[in-house]
């Protein structure tokens, strides 16, 4: 894997190979971690990390649903993103800040004011699909494996036993030689990929499943949405049918790593012309023209890291 540097931990910079946590911590047993993955993009202004504050409060509330109380704010955070950027020397970035449950003993509900780590690593980071897959779509499959149910894990909250499920959907996938799963929602309507959610053209409307579908409300997602609404597009978020899939003109799939992906076909079937189509692209243009200036940033999305 590729590394850096330095990453963040607990307040200071630390070597890359010095930021270890110990083999009882609470997180690595039962899974009891929050996490982000969050964008920095190369501009003319210099590295901008994407919706830096929406993705730190999401990390926030991630935290709060499982009662982790942070030992840094908001502000504080954001500002190591930054620190971690910049004393990386990057340009360009995957940043994953992470908090944890430290060493608190065996008990499963751990004790209220036992300890949270918090790391913060960067590194430089591609197309998670790859190139191609962003140009021309990828092939993906619906996995036999479904999200959890509501009342089971809380698919708003982005905490690393979530991504068991998410492992076993892209696994599975891999090994029968697709690119991506979708998995379905308990209820059998379309839910989201392992890491990515999903939305379907028909008919020049943007069909996406709601947050009851087990989705992780994604801010690509709503990024989407704000993008949809100048192209003068009608978005629609409801329960949707496995079939949409194959009834669909264009089908994308969107996240901070995947950006947006075109998915070219769904069970062998191809979709639309089988290449993407030009909704999608009209989309991913816009999505890309923020950070080489072609869209105007009228949202405040772009977090210059060198900006004091
Ligand atoms: N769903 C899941 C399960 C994910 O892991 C991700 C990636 N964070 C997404 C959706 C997309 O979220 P975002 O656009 O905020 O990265």
């Amino acid at each position: 894997m590729k590394t850096s540097q330095y990453i963040w931990f607990n307040g200071e910079l630390k070597p890359w190979q010095d930021a270890t946590c110990h083999v009882m911590s609470h997180g690595l047993h039962y899974g009891s971690s929050v996490f982000e993955g969050i964008r920095c993009y190369h501009t003319e202004h210099g590295p901008a990390i994407f919706r830096l504050n929406d993705h730190i409060e999401r990390l926030f509330e991630s935290a709060r649903i499982y009662r982790m109380g942070l030992h840094f704010n908001v502000g504080q955070i954001m500002q190591a993103c930054r620190d971690v950027v910049r004393e990386n020397g990057l340009k360009s970035a995957y940043l994953r800040p992470i908090a944890w449950r430290g060493v608190c003993g065996f008990g499963v509900a751990a004790p209220p004011n036992g300890p949270i780590d918090v790391a913060i690593a960067a590194i430089e980071f591609g197309a998670y699909l790859g190139e191609e897959g962003l140009r021309q779509g990828i092939d993906a499959c619906v996995s036999s494996w479904n999200r959890a149910a509501p009342n089971t894990f809380p698919t708003a909250a982005k905490a690393g036993g979530n991504y068991l499920n998410s492992q076993l959907i892209a696994m599975e996938a891999r090994a029968n030689g697709f690119a991506e799963g979708i998995a379905l929602a308990s209820d059998g309507t379309l839910s989201e990929g392992s890491g990515e959610n999903l939305f379907i053209v028909r008919k020049g409307v943007l069909y996406t499943p709601p947050a009851a579908a087990s989705i992780l409300v994604g801010i690509t997602r709503d990024t989407v949405f704000e993008l949809a609404r100048d192209l003068g597009l009608k978005i629609v978020e409801q329960a949707l049918p496995r079939e949409m899939l194959y009834l669909a003109d264009e089908i994308f799939m969107t996240g901070t790593a995947a950006e947006i992906t075109p998915v070219r076909s769904v069970d062998r079937m191809p979709i639309g012309n089988g290449a993407g189509g030009p909704i999608t692209a009209a989309l991913q243009e816009k999505f890309f023209g923020l950070f080489d200036g072609r869209t105007a940033d009228r949202w405040g999305w772009l977090d210059l890291v060198n900006a004091e």
